[in-house]
């Protein structure tokens, strides 16, 4: 079977950049499952579609003509990887991942990336929901303040402006809104390892993961 390295954990945990290392690392193809909710909701505010019209943008998820090359990500061709970072598709991908036939739509597109030498998969229920026979399972998480103080640095290294007391409330109601919801839950599977980095480097971090998935 082809191996899989499922990372689950909320918003600005560092998951991303973890798990992009840790594929790189392995030689695994990098499944960013949060990048496909965001690229369907830019893709239903493009096309004039309601994000709570589940049939209609569960229909869009099924055909979504999104490619993802180098780094770069392309929605008909047309190179959205800044775009689908904004507030307005954050906010748009969690209104569309509350739709039961939009998951559906997006399991299947999230499972065929088990293929080839294996794939490092990140988002909120890959190890409960989309691989649940995944090799290794990791909670990757930090504190809500380390947390806010990575993306207050993050923010204010593109030159724009932040405030941290604006981070940490926005945080707090992210993983109010991801913990609480009634489809596909965040929460840490039985069998996941916690890997809590808020005391630790990216390298630290990466290397945790590295280390069992080689063993
Ligand atoms: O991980 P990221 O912040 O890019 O995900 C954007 C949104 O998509 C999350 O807030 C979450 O609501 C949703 N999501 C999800 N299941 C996943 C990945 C992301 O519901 N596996």
């Amino acid at each position: 079977p082809v191996p899989v390295v499922a990372i689950d954990g909320p918003s600005a945990s560092g998951k991303g950049t973890v798990a992009a290392l840790v594929a790189e690392a392995l030689g695994f193809a990098h499944l960013d499952s949060g990048a496909l909710y965001r690229i369907v909701a830019l893709s239903a505010m493009r096309k004039g579609v309601a994000l709570e019209d589940e049939p209609a943008v569960a229909a869009l998820a099924a055909g979504l003509p999104a490619r993802f090359e180098g780094g770069r990500v392309l929605l008909d061709g047309d190179d959205v990887t800044d775009e689908i970072r904004s507030e307005t598709c954050s906010v748009g991908a969690s209104r569309v991942a509350v739709l039961p036939q939009v998951r559906d739509a997006l399991f299947w597109r999230q499972r065929a990336y088990r293929s080839g030498a294996g794939v490092v998969a990140e988002g909120r229920d890959m190890g409960s929901v989309v691989f649940p026979d995944a090799e290794l399972k990791i909670f990757l998480t930090a504190s809500v303040e380390a947390r806010a103080e990575r993306r207050y640095k993050q923010l204010i290294g593109k030159g724009m402006a932040a405030s941290m007391i604006d981070l940490l409330k926005d945080l707090h109601e992210r993983d109010a809104r991801d913990s609480q919801r009634a489809v596909a839950p965040l929460k840490q599977c039985e069998d996941a390892a916690l890997l809590d980095t808020s005391e630790l480097t990216v390298q630290q971090a990466v290397d945790f993961v590295v280390e069992r998935a080689a063993g």
